[in-house]
């Protein structure tokens, strides 16, 4: 519920976002959240020379004067919330008076939230413009500690209102026009409030909370600032330094297999020599869950992971199920790329580096009117609308000195939605660029048809608009270009994609699902069960495109998001699987269009699986799943096509 947030802020990259959480950070994309989830691994890559901010047009920068021209302005308005909350604190034992006090309260925190909100919005941009700007991470850490007194200031109200009877609230709600925006999150407190102790077991679940991220920091030291960073010699003489980020560019971007897989051993060294080590790290993330959960009376971890967004434990075990079922989609499209490779072995290292070395460069100009024009199946409104966040002080373009790395979209209630990017004009980021926009207008959208208390949308619906974005843009490139060589880039762009996003994501949750499982039924998770279970789950998806020997066989133990975020990225499968099928109804159903638009336009005022099914969406129906393993079909077909072609010009070339 509403107040639950300020405590979650600080883990906002790890953990799920709550629902205030979620309006602060109304869209913070996965290429924030977790740079290692898609297929293209190796994101890293300098400019060959970096911008100054100076030279930049304004046009393509944030006007950050839709904040506040000073920070003397947002000085106001931080004293401002504070005054506002230590109002609200005020209320404390006075809920049950009735609706007319409870009124206030509400006005008070939406107040206060959009304070936030817009303090919080100013004070990260600065601060992610130039991350060497100590001045703003000042500001930005004045902010956390204020955070920190607020959410000691409020802990009281969720247990306060949970003493009012749920009917009581209805008919308070249902008399009081001025609650109605709080509707929903009223009632979700309810719901998840029989899972909350009382005041002394919650006390002693909070003194344990700092401990419960214990292995999370010891995998994070072990592997970052304690890692390995073995010296590889390459073919070529040279010799390489493997850290995470040179493993991710080697992978994507070596020629010749041999130093790939030379890499891949190398990075797995650290891993491989400290299994025991790692399974006991991962065992007490296992087992924390598991306590947690049967402390607040969960019957799973699943269960008490999914509690917050109301998923039914179903919705995951049929997208297993489904990604499953489609697998034999993915080990085609691996073992069509062995053969255009001309590779006699193939695996996990193989996996990234492109079919054709295209060195395509394209202009920001340039790809601006195309994504525009991708969306026009959208209607008037929304191609209109992306337009106007394109032209007006809401897209941070290019690298510049100190800019933090990656690209997200970042709303602000009341001030609109921002787009980081750091564009170095290659496909991907063509590719980006429109899947941010896809989060840009799910927030405009929100803001403009939700009230404050319900426009932050959840991370369950969030990249639904943006790979919706991206399709819509792959189909308008298939059907204007016709270089073989280009279509082949944009088909193994979305290819990868789809094997990234769906595939190995759901992996990952089948994984940890069965890991939980062995757990919960009484028994350990020692480093051989961790692997032969691995074994098991990669042999599902990838058949024996991935061979025995190959080191990713053993590669549970390197995973960071099994260790920060547990449960979490299947969503990001559940998503693609939407976008899949809104695509497809989109082709067969005019009504369709109207119906997602609803969605971009919700919010979060519902729980995201009803706002899907109102989308024409229903996850617990497998054949919406299959979508995917349909659409990644139709894809590799048209590569085969496209690489014949390709093959035919070369010879008469
Ligand atoms: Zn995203």
């Amino acid at each position: 519920m509403v107040f639950r947030y300020f405590f979650d802020f600080l883990t906002k990259f790890h953990l799920q976002l709550n629902r205030m959480l979620k309006i602060l950070m109304s869209s913070i994309c996965m290429a924030v959240v977790t740079p290692c989830l898609t297929a293209s691994i190796g994101d890293i890559e300098p400019m060959d020379e970096t911008l100054t901010r100076d030279s930049i047009p304004d046009s393509h920068k944030w006007n950050m004067n839709l904040y506040y021209s000073s920070w003397e302005e947002w000085d106001k308005d931080v004293s401002r919330a504070e005054e506002v909350y230590t109002e609200m604190s005020g209320y404390m034992g006075r809920l049950k008076e009735g609706p007319e006090t409870l009124i206030k309260v509400m006005k008070l925190s939406d107040e206060g939230g959009l304070l936030l909100d817009k303090v919080f919005g100013y004070a990260a941009k600065w601060r992610d413009l130039d991350t060497r700007d100590n001045a703003a991470q000042a500001k930005f850490g004045q902010l956390i500690q204020m955070w920190t007194r607020i959410g000691s200031l409020l802990s009281w109200i969720e247990p306060e209102l949970l003493t009012i009877p749920q009917e009581t609230m209805l008919e308070w709600i249902d008399q009081n026009p001025q609650l109605e925006p709080h509707r929903f999150g009223l009632m979700d407190t309810y719901r998840t409030g029989k899972y909350i102790l009382d005041e002394s077991g919650e006390k002693l679940l909070s003194l344990h909370s700092g401990v419960r991220g214990t292995s999370r920091r010891i995998y994070n030291a072990l592997t970052d600032s304690d890692g390995d960073r073995p010296t590889v010699k390459l073919s070529s003489g040279e010799e390489i330094v493997v850290t995470p980020g040179t493993y991710s560019m080697a992978l994507s971007k070596f020629e010749n297999p041999e130093d790939r897989r030379a890499i891949q051993e190398a990075r797995m060294e650290q891993f491989d020599k400290r299994r025991n080590t790692f399974a006991s790290i991962y065992s007490g993330i296992v087992e924390q869950n598991w306590a947690l959960a049967q402390s607040r009376g969960y019957e799973t971890s699943l269960g008490m992971k999914l509690n917050r967004n109301n998923i039914p434990e179903e919705v995951v075990m049929s997208l297993v199920d489904s990604a499953r079922k489609g697998a034999d989609e993915l080990q085609r499209y691996h073992r069509l790329r062995q053969k255009f490779l001309g590779l006699a072995d193939y695996g996990w290292s193989d996996m990234f580096v492109p079919l054709l070395s295209v060195k395509e460069e394209y202009k920001y100009q340039d790809i601006v009117p195309w994504i525009v024009e991708s969306v026009a199946p959208l209607g008037k409104e929304y191609q209109t609308k992306m337009a106007e966040q394109f032209a007006s002080g809401y897209v941070d373009v290019y690298e510049t000195p100190g800019k933090t790395a990656g690209a997200y979209n970042s709303g602000t209630f009341g001030v609109g939605s921002f787009v980081l990017l750091n564009y170095q004009k290659t496909l991907n980021d063509v590719f980006t660029v429109s899947h941010e926009m896809g989060h840009s207008m799910h927030t405009r959208l929100s803001q403009e048809y939700q009230p404050f208390a319900t426009h932050g949308y959840t991370i369950f619906v969030a990249e639904v608009a943006s790979t919706l974005n991206e399709k819509l843009l792959l189909q308008k490139l298939l059907k204007e270009m016709d270089r073989p060589e280009d279509r082949i880039a944009f088909l193994e762009q979305q290819l990868s994609q789809i094997s990234g996003t769906y595939f190995l994501q759901t992996m990952m949750a089948d994984f940890e699902i069965q890991a939980h499982k062995i757990l919960e039924s009484g028994q350990a998770l020692t480093s051989d069960r961790l692997t032969d279970l691995w074994r098991s789950v990669v042999s599902a998806y990838f058949g024996d495109v991935i061979g025995e020997d190959d080191p990713y066989m053993r590669s549970w133990a390197r995973i960071p998001h099994l260790y920060n975020s547990p449960f979490y990225v299947y969503q990001y499968a559940t998503c693609y699987a939407s976008s899949s099928a809104i695509m497809k109804q989109m082709r067969d159903d005019p009504s369709t269009v109207d119906r997602y638009l609803g969605l971009l336009k919700s919010g979060g005022n519902d729980y995201p699986m009803e706002q899907l099914k109102k989308a024409g969406v229903d996850l617990t129906n497998q054949e919406i799943l299959n979508a995917v393993s349909e659409e990644f079909g139709n894809l590799i077909d048209l590569l085969e096509v496209e690489y014949t072609r390709y093959l035919e010009n070369q010879r008469v070339g």
